[in-house]
C-alpha cells in the first residue's frame, strides 16, 4: 500500500478527552476518531488492525468447530421478556421503539436471539452439539464510557453459543473454547491470564475470564504465583453507584432465627427483588458457616428449585469469625477461596440446613469485583489491602493482586435460557429434553486498546506483529529527486509484496523525521530506509520498532529481518 493511496492522519497531541495511554495513542495514530460518548469511527488504519484481530478469532473459532452466522443488532423486546431480562438487564440496555410503538433493543448480547434460532432449528439429539458464532456490533449504554474503544458503548464482540444434549457435552465444548481462547490471545501476542469468574447478569455456573495484564486495567485479579490459582475479584454489578450502601443497622435485619428451615422459608426470608441487589445468606451447616451470595431473580429461582449447587457460593474460605464480623456490620469482606470480597449483606440469616452443605461440595464460582467499572470510587488499594498476602485457597502460597483488562469471557449457562425459552430436543429415546448451553465472548475491539496498553513507548504504539496494520514500512529519502532511490524503492516494494509481506510505502515526500515519527507512532514493526547515499554502497537501513538503533544492511538482505 502506498501512503498516497491510503489515509493516514496523525496528531501531535492527543485530544484532552483521552486519559489512558492506549486511548491517547489510538487517537494520535489516527486509528479511531470519536463521534460521541463511547462511539468511535474505525479509521482505515485502525480497521486494518481490527480485521487482523477478527481474522485470528475467526480462524480459531472455525478450528474449534464454531459455525459462523450473523444475527441482527436490533432485537424485539418479546424475546427478552421470555427470559425476564427485559426488566432486569437494567439501563445498560438501549431500548428503542419502532414506528408502531413496538419495543426493541439494540442488542447488548445475543443469548435470546440464538436460543430462538436453536429452538426453531434444532429438533433432535442428532443435531447436537452445535456451536454458532458471530463477529458483530453490540451496544451497551455503559455508565461511564471511557478509555476509547476499551469501554465503548458501541463495540465489536465475537460471541459464540453452544448447544448440547447433556452437561458432559457442554463441559467438553467449554474446554475446547477455553483452549481456543488461550490460542487466540497467544497468537495475538498478548500477556494474559485466564481466571475463574463470576457469572454476572448472564447467569449460570462455571465461568472464566481472560484478562490482558496491564496496570491500567479496570479489574483486579488475585493469583498465586506458586500455583495455577487465579480468580477475578469482581464486585457484583449490584454495587453500581445507584445502589446506596445501606447503613449497617438497616442492612442487618435479623430475619430468621437459627434453627431448621426449609428452602421455602429461606426463599421468603430473602425476598430477592428483581433488581440487581446482592443478598448474602449466611447459613450454618455441617461444615460450619457458609455464605451464599445471591443476586437477582434467577438465582433465587435456583434456590427455589433446590439447585443450590449452581448458586454462586463459597464456604470455608473466610474464617467463621470473619463471616460473623461481616454479618454484623453488613458490609465487609468475605472470602471465596481465600480472597476477600466486599459484599453488601443486606439481609442475612443464620440457619441450620443440610442442603446448603451438600450443595456447596462443588465449591464456588463467585469471584468477582469489578472496581472502577460500575463502582467509581473504590481504590484498588482497598482490595490490595484486603487480599494481598492472604493464603491462596489451594494452600500453595500467598495471593498476589494484579490488574487486568477483561478481553474474553466464557460461561456454562446450563439450561437457564433454554428452559425459559423452551429450547428442547428429542433424545435417543424420543423424550423431550431441555438443551444445555454455553456462551463465549471476546471483546474484539477492546483487544486493540488492551494490546496498546501492553505495547507502547514514548514514541508511540508497539503492536504485536500479528496485529500491526502493516508489517513493514519503506521510508524513501529524497525519492522525488533521485531516480536511483525511486527505482530501488519500487523494486523492493514489489519484491516485498510478492513475498506476501504487508508493506507500506511512505511516498509522501515529507521530511524523514516526520515520516519516522508517524511510522513509529503507528507502531509498524519493521522499517526500511532507502536513501541515495546508502544505495551507492548497495546498502539500506533497517530498524525494528523496538530496536534502539538502525543498522546498515546490504540491499539484498532486506527480507531477512522480516520472516
Ligand atoms: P466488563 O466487565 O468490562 O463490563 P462484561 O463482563 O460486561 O465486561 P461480557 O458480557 O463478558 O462483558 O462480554 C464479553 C466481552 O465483551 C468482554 O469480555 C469484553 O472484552 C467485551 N466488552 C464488554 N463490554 C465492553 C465495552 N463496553 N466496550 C468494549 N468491549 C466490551
Ligand atoms: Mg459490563
Ligand atoms: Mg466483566
Ligand atoms: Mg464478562
Amino acid at each position: 500500500m502506498r501512503v498516497s493511496q491510503f489515509f493516514i492522519s496523525t496528531l501531535k497531541e492527543a485530544p484532552s478527552e483521552a486519559e489512558l495511554t492506549s486511548h491517547k495513542l489510538m487517537l494520535r495514530a489516527g486509528l479511531i476518531r470519536r463521534l460521541g460518548s463511547g462511539l468511535y469511527t474505525w479509521m482505515p488504519l485502525g480497521l486494518r488492525v481490527l480485521r487482523k484481530v477478527e481474522a485470528i478469532v475467526r480462524e480459531e473459532m472455525n478450528k474449534s468447530g464454531g459455525i459462523e452466522l450473523l444475527m441482527p443488532a436490533v432485537q424485539p423486546a418479546e424475546l427478552w421478556q421470555e427470559t425476564g431480562r427485559w426488566e432486569v438487564f437494567g439501563p445498560q440496555m438501549l431500548k428503542i421503539k419502532d414506528r408502531h410503538e413496538r419495543d426493541f433493543c439494540f442488542g447488548p448480547t445475543h443469548e435470546e436471539v440464538i436460543t430462538d434460532v436453536a429452538r426453531r432449528e434444532i429438533k433432535s439429539y442428532r443435531q447436537l452439539p452445535v456451536s454458532f458464532y458471530q463477529v458483530q456490533t453490540k451496544f451497551r449504554d455503559e455508565i461511564r464510557p471511557r478509555f476509547g474503544v476499551m469501554r465503548a458503548r458501541e463495540f465489536m464482540m465475537k460471541d459464540a453459543y453452544s448447544f448440547h444434549a447433556n452437561f458432559e457435552s457442554l463441559e467438553q465444548t467449554y474446554q475446547v473454547m477455553y483452549d481456543a481462547y488461550s490460542r487466540i490471545f497467544t497468537r495475538l501476542g498478548l500477556k494474559f491470564r485466564a481466571v475463574a469468574a463470576d457469572t454476572g447478569a448472564i447467569g449460570g455456573t462455571g465461568s472464566h475470564e481472560f484478562h490482558v495484564l496491564a496496570d491500567s486495567g479496570e479489574d483486579a485479579i488475585a493469583f498465586c504465583p506458586d500455583s495455577q490459582f487465579a480468580a477475578n475479584v469482581e464486585l457484583a454489578e449490584a454495587l453500581a453507584p445507584t445502589t446506596q450502601r445501606a447503613e449497617p443497622a438497616q442492612t442487618m435485619q435479623k430475619i430468621a432465627t437459627p434453627g431448621q428451615h426449609t428452602i421455602d422459608e429461606i426463599t421468603s426470608f430473602l425476598k430477592v427483588s428483581s433488581d440487581q441487589t446482592v443478598k448474602t445468606l449466611i447459613v450454618e451447616g455441617e461444615h460450619g458457616l457458609v455464605a451464599l451470595l445471591l443476586r437477582g431473580d434467577h438465582e433465587l429461582n435456583e434456590v427455589k428449585a433446590g439447585k443450590l449447587a449452581q448458586i454462586t457460593a463459597f464456604k470455608g474460605f473466610a474464617s467463621d469469625a470473619r463471616i460473623r464480623e461481616v454479618a454484623q456490620c453488613g458490609v465487609g469482606s468475605l472470602g471465596p477461596v481465600g480472597l476477600n470480597m466486599p459484599v453488601i449483606a443486606d439481609r442475612a440469616v443464620s440457619v441450620m440446613s443440610d442442603f446448603v452443605c451438600g450443595a456447596n461440595e462443588d465449591g464456588f464460582h463467585l469471584t468477582g469485583v469489578n472496581f472502577g467499572r460500575d463502582l467509581p470510587e473504590i481504590e484498588i488499594a482497598d482490595i490490595r489491602n484486603a487480599v494481598e498476602g492472604d493464603p491462596s485457597p489451594d494452600g500453595k502460597g500467598k495471593l498476589e493482586i494484579c490488574r487486568g483488562i477483561e478481553v474474553g469471557h466464557i460461561f456454562q449457562l446450563r439450561t437457564k435460557y433454554a428452559e425459559a425459552m423452551k429450547a428442547t430436543f428429542l433424545d435417543e429415546t424420543g423424550k423431550s429434553q431441555v438443551m444445555e448451553m454455553g456462551c463465549y465472548g471476546i471483546g474484539v475491539s477492546r483487544i486493540i486498546g488492551a494490546a496498546i496498553e501492553q505495547g507502547n513507548d514514548e514514541r508511540g504504539i508497539i503492536f504485536p506483529p500479528a496485529m500491526a496494520p502493516f508489517e513493514l514500512v519503506i521510508v524513501p529519502i529524497g525519492m522525488k529527486k533521485s531516480e536511483l532511490v525511486k527505482d530501488e524503492v519500487e523494486k523492493l516494494y514489489t519484491k516485498l509484496q510478492t513475498a506476501g509481506i504487508e508493506v507500506l510505502l511512505d511516498n509522501r515526500d515529507e521530511r524523514p523525521g516526520v515520516m519516522f515519527a508517524d511510522m513509529e507512532l503507528i507502531g509498524i514493526p519493521h522499517r526500511i530506509v532507502i536513501g541515495e547515499r546508502g544505495l551507492k554502497e548497495n546498502q539500506i537501513e533497517y530498524q525494528g520498532r523496538c530496536d534502539a538503533e538502525a543498522q546498515i544492511v546490504p540491499l539484498q538482505n532486506a527480507l531477512d529481518f522480516i520472516q
